[in-house]
């Protein structure tokens, strides 16, 4: 219900013209690699301290969010 919710509220934010939206990782990240292989973009690289998305490139899904087990994937 709430991804349903979301996926809705992205729908209405982009017809309206509102920009691109995607996930960032913050510096709770453990480099456990979890998120890496969940994104269908292949926008998630190792960083030299902590993994880093291609915001250019991540189509918002929330698959590296959903298996993060520090919370360290966040939406901007
Ligand atoms: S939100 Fe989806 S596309 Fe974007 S970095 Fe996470 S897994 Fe990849
Ligand atoms: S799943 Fe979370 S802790 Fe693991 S590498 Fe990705 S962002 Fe970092």
């Amino acid at each position: 219900m709430f991804i349903a919710i979301r996926h809705i509220s992205k729908v209405f934010y982009l017809t309206l013209g509102g920009a691109k939206m995607a996930y960032y990782i913050n510096e709770e990240c453990i480099n456990c690699g979890a998120c890496e292989p969940e994104c269908p973009a292949s926008c998630i690289t190792a960083g030299d301290d902590i993994y880093i998305v291609d915001e250019e490139i991540c189509t918002d899904c929330g698959n590296c969010a959903e298996v993060c087990p520090v919370d360290a994937a966040l939406e901007r």
